[in-house]
């Protein structure tokens, strides 16, 4: 039997004294690396269609993308002002007023950021303290549980059940006592596609304004919703504004994932917080694609529009394409995301079907399992549809095969 380097009879890993000396004291013992990653080395491996980890397969408007390069070489490329560059606060200021019909001051509601993730960041750490309790719901996403632990916090999860991944408000206020400081919502939802609507929405404002607790909500796919659902945003919910940070993402919006441009919108009081912290996670944001989208949103308003089409056609040639595969397809209001039961195919856990999926069949998928820390037994993976029809093609192609 062969040991490897390191590792004693049980596999487990021995350490020197000197590698103990240097070793940290993990603020993070439980984490390991994200799932999105694991899948897309793991595609990119089998050489398998990438179908996990959330991203566009298409190109960013050349609009966008040319007025970036003017702004790079028409010499703006030091550090822009820390919350961000006037002009584009305000169009986003505008942009929530189009969408939302809610006034906003971009100078004092709006802080651009390192993309989504940064903003959830500094808002969780805003919020909870040692011993406070952070309300989130299963499926989840894994930018939040991370996070309140590091600042002392304890997550305390609601599983959302399959296939409608409905809140039990009730349930909610069961699981609410003196240590529960913040709800984190996500809408349109990361990775059921379901979305919170009014009724969502109002018994969530009770809740928050009953118990004074604050709220941060997700919404990086605000744009992306189908069958004519509206996005039930915050920012149409005054009373439950005032106690919430707002989470958005120019990635998902204009296909520019890897640009991680984002914002946050947030009461003022609780925005001057926000950019006290924001000064020393990044300081501020990369300057010429700040103006770049100054100039998409002002020039080119029609993209977020068409925006939910665009998906919506994805949606429903993946449907179409797998109707006659053996996968249980499951509905999806929004976001770029389907779930697919495979209960018909395989015996499997899910990890393990996606392995499986990814060497022996050549499509990569994301196993549910990741999102629910506390447990999880369905037999339920998502795939991600923006991509090409003919990528859809492949992909469909193989598995209907199974
Ligand atoms: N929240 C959710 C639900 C997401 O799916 C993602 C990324 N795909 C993010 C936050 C992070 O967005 P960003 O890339 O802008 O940091
Ligand atoms: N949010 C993307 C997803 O859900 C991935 C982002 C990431 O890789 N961190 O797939």
């Amino acid at each position: 039997m062969e040991f490897g380097r390191g590792q004693n009879l049980f596999g487990c890993i021995v350490r020197t004294e000197k590698e103990k000396r240097l070793m940290l004291n993990s603020k993070l013992a439980n984490v390991g690396t994200s799932i999105f990653t694991e899948m897309t080395l793991l595609a990119k491996k089998n050489n398998a269609i990438n179908l996990s980890q959330g991203f566009p397969e298409f190109e960013t408007p050349d609009y966008l993308k040319q007025a970036v390069t003017e702004a790079i070489n028409s010499g703006k490329n030091q550090y822009p002002p820390s919350a961000g560059i006037p002009e584009l606060l305000d169009e986003i200021a505008k942009l929530i007023k189009r969408q939302y019909d809610f006034k906003l001051t971009g100078s004092e509601n709006i802080t651009i950021t390192s993309g989504a993730t940064e903003a959830l960041f500094v808002a969780l750490q805003l919020v909870v303290s040692k011993g406070d309790e952070v309300i989130i719901f299963d499926p989840a996403y894994d930018a939040y549980e991370p996070v309140v632990e590091l600042a002392g916090g304890k997550c305390v999860h609601i599983g959302l059940d399959a296939p409608n991944y409905k809140v039990d408000w009730s349930l909610v206020e069961k699981n609410i006592n003196k240590k529960t400081k913040v709800i984190v919502i996500n809408s349109p939802h990361n990775p059921t596609g379901t979305l919170l609507n009014r009724d969502d929405m109002l018994a969530l404002e009770k809740i928050v304004l009953k118990h004074e607790l604050y709220l941060i909500s997700d919404e990086v796919y605000e744009f992306i919703t189908f069958d004519g659902e509206q996005h039930e945003s915050v920012l149409r919910y005054p009373k439950l504004f005032e106690r919430s940070f707002v989470v958005s993402s120019f990635g998902k919006t204009f296909h520019c994932t890897g640009w991680k441009m984002g914002y946050c919108t947030a009461p003022t009081e609780f925005t001057k917080e926000f950019r006290k912290l924001h000064q020393f996670v990044t300081f501020t944001t990369s300057t010429p694609n700040q103006y770049g989208l100054i100039e998409m949103l002002k020039h080119q308003p029609q993209h977020i529009g068409e925006l939910s089409t665009f998906y919506q056609e994805k949606r429903d040639y993946l449907v179409n394409a797998l109707k006659d595969s053996k996968f249980k397809i499951l509905p999806a209001k929004g976001t770029y995301f389907l779930l697919a039961d495979y209960s018909e195919i395989s015996d499997l856990n899910d990890k393990d079907f996606c392995y499986w999926l990814a060497e022996e069949i050549g499509v990569a998928a994301v196993p549910l399992s990741p999102f629910y820390p506390e447990g999880y037994v369905d037999k339920v993976i998502r795939l991600c549809f923006a991509k090409y029809e003919e990528t859809l093609d492949k992909a469909a192609e193989k598995l209907c095969g199974l």
